[in-house]
């Protein structure tokens, strides 16, 4: 049993206070794997980071935390890189609220962790890494807040990106928009998802939706079935879920129940989606809480779009489509156990970064120049080429029939296996930047100077 360090179950607004109170404004911890001990900026880091070492879930030798409380508006923001053998850690940035110190790092880690494997398992040359920015500390980043001081908040972030020297490469995410992305790209080269305007390939989430939709396909096609005439349950409809929405429709699924706990976005969605609601096709739910999911529907597949950890004991019972496809991150709750518990109950659980993918290959074909239609991006929903989502999918879920493991498994597996392949042309070189990175003087002055 690891005892957890009382630091852990701080609020966010009280940790952020901690640190000040110490002088900390700028903090890391890297990871020695060898001794499987840290160095971290300020000893107040090692109790945290050993506890996520012994309790062995969320940590995985991930190879260095950076943080930073943004100079002006005092907001948490941190940079999570897990495995850089492929290339940069990279993965979007995530506006959100957290509640402690503990649901902080886990997120950054398991999420970091995902990226290491949704990149490698989409073959491209870039390994993981996560962005988080603490939406309840400092001036916040909630709906309502003044552009400039979110602008402000990007800025800053920008250039703490351009401080970690590209060992982690930064996108949008759940909270963020392009424009935000911009916001970054004024202080940094160390970011994707940029605008047009900007030579970039904005919001990545409609490639992402043709993705899940691809997984769909591939899944429904395993038994037997096709889009075609298909009942569809999806929740959320922010980004992704109302052009996973829209794509369905078109594919000619007989009907599409879709929810959202935000009735602005249902609203959005309602006027975006009104000749399907106005087919009869398209339910369009606003839910209460969390608790109230459509995750129940006697549907034929449920395409998660919205949170994590919704796959769990609780939920997993009542659960009656046959499969379970979306573009939400981290669904299963416990990586290790809710992917048997699906598979126990017949239900083909397709892995939400196997399906996921296209918005990261958005990002990583942009950072070496955007063109439009581009046959890169092209591949990874087509049919040809035979690590496409939709042949991956088809050829991991017909591998798990064989032999009696689960698509999570052997997703992780392969994922793993590729994930220590070392770029071909740069080696691992995002462990270099890390290294030295907090040997330098510049590092070590944002961090000493403030003790
Ligand atoms: P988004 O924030 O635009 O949309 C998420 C929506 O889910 C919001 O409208 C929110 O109100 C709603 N929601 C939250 N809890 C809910 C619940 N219990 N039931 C119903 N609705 C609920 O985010 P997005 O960009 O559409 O991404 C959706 C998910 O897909 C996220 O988990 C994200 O990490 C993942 N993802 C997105 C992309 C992308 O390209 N945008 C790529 C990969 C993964």
């Amino acid at each position: 049993m690891v005892t957890k360090p009382p630091l852990l179950a701080l609020s966010l607004p009280d940790f952020t206070s901690f640190l000040r109170s110490r002088g900390i404004f700028t903090f890391h911890a890297v990871y020695k794997a060898d001794a499987r001990k840290f160095a971290t900026s300020h000893n107040v880091l090692d109790p945290i980071l050993e506890y996520f070492r012994d309790e062995g879930i969320d940590f995985d030798s991930h190879e260095g935390i950076f943080g930073q409380i943004g100079p002006r508006s005092g907001v948490l923001q941190g940079a999570f890189i897990h495995r850089t053998c492929r290339g940069a850690g990279a993965g979007g940035v995530r506006n959100w609220s957290y509640k402690t110190v503990e649901d902080w790092f886990r997120d950054g880690l398991r999420l970091s962790r995902g990226m290491t494997h949704k990149n490698a398992l989409a073959g491209i040359w870039w390994g993981g890494g996560k962005g988080l920015l603490a939406r309840n500390t400092g001036i916040g980043l909630r709906q309502g807040n003044k552009l400039d001081g979110r602008k402000m908040v990007f800025e800053e972030y920008g250039s703490f990106m351009t401080a970690l020297r590209g060992c982690y490469v930064t996108a949008e995410d759940v909270g963020t928009t392009d424009q935000d992305m911009a916001a970054i790209f004024s202080k940094t080269r160390f970011t994707t998802c940029i605008p047009h305007e900007f030579g970039g390939s904005g919001n990545p989430s409609g490639p992402t939706a043709r993705g899940v939709l691809r997984g769909l396909e591939a899944a429904l096609s395993y038994i037997g079935k096709s889009l075609e005439g298909a009942t569809i349950a999806v929740q959320g409809v922010g980004h992704v879920g109302t052009k996973l929405v829209d794509l369905l429709l078109n594919k000619e699924v007989s009907h599409v129940i879709a929810s959202d706990i935000d009735t602005s976005r249902i609203n959005l969605a309602s006027k975006k989606l009104k000749k399907w609601a106005d087919s009869g096709r398209l339910e369009l739910k606003t839910i209460s809480s969390q608790e109230d999911t459509i995750l129940y529907e006697d549907v034929d597949a449920v395409a998660p779009c919205a949170v994590g950890g919704i796959l769990n004991p609780q939920t997993i019972p009542k659960i009656k489509a046959k499969i379970i496809c979306g573009a939400a991150n981290n669904q299963l709750h416990d990586l290790m156990s809710d992917d048997k518990l699906l598979a126990e109950r017949g239900i083909i659980y397709v892995p939400d970064f196997l399906v996921n993918r296209m918005g990261i290959v958005n990002c990583a074909d942009e950072a070496v120049g955007y063109i439009d239609d581009d046959p890169n991006i092209e591949m990874h929903l087509g049919d040809s080429w035979d690590n496409s989502i939709y042949n991956l999918t088809k050829s991991i879920l017909e591998e798990s029939a064989k032999r009696n493991r689960t698509p999570q498994e052997l997703s992780v597996e392969l994922a793993e296996r590729r994930s220590w392949e070392k770029n071909p042309i740069w080696g691992h070189r995002g462990i270099k930047i890390i290294d030295s990175l907090i040997q330098s003087r510049e590092w070590k002055r944002k961090t000493m100077n403030e003790l």
